[in-house]
């Protein structure tokens, strides 16, 4: 009768002791994957091996409320969520709120987007073409080119008229010379 009560003892007391190994172990897996520290880690397994039930108790209550994977999952999200939001909405010389659409900002008149040169719809810079029309980003460059044509045409018309000008001026110097003389 005693050998058996002896039995019990023993079986309920290895029960009793894997119970509480179990409860550090898990303790230990957890908190290794919520705290890099070492100081936590030590002090969060220590707490469970010392007050079993109780100690894992206060550690659950106390441990970081996420694991280090959910943080930076967390991180990745903010940042992308950042990132689309900050080329739409704020101006990237003056941080000041704009809107889609704008061309130029309004409180800094940094150029935000080109205009479309078939339709006028604001291109952002990253497109390679109108999404409107399909006129492409090159059309509205080449446009460009024969406008300084056309500028460096005007130049001797402009050289013209100083010279000209000048002329007129000597014209009217050696109209008034004469009778000072
Ligand atoms: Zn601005
Ligand atoms: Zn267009």
């Amino acid at each position: 009768m005693e050998s058996y009560v002896a039995l019990g003892a023993v079986v309920g007391g290895t029960a009793v002791v894997l119970f509480w190994v179990s409860l550090v172990v898990w303790t230990y897996r957890d908190i290794r994957d919520r705290s890099q520290d070492l100081a936590i880690q030590v002090l969060s397994v220590f707490l469970v091996m010392a007050f079993s039930l109780i100690g894992l108790l206060l550690y659950l209550i106390l441990r970081p409320r996420e694991t280090m994977d959910e943080a930076y999952a967390r991180s990745l999200e903010e940042e992308a969520l950042l990132r689309e939001i900050g080329p739409d909405s704020a101006c990237p010389s003056c941080r000041r709120s704009v809107e889609k659409d704008f061309l130029y900002c309004p409180h800094c008149q940094t150029q935000l987007r080109e205009a479309c040169g078939h339709c006028g719809r604001p291109l952002s810079f990253s497109w390679l073409g109108c999404p409107s029309c399909g006129t492409g980003r090159g059309a509205p460059a080449r446009a460009a080119q024969p406008a300084s044509g056309v500028a460096t045409a005007d130049i001797p018309v402009l050289e013209g008229l100083p010279s000209s000008a000048g002329k007129a001026a000597k014209a009217a110097k050696a109209a008034k010379v004469p009778p000072s003389l």
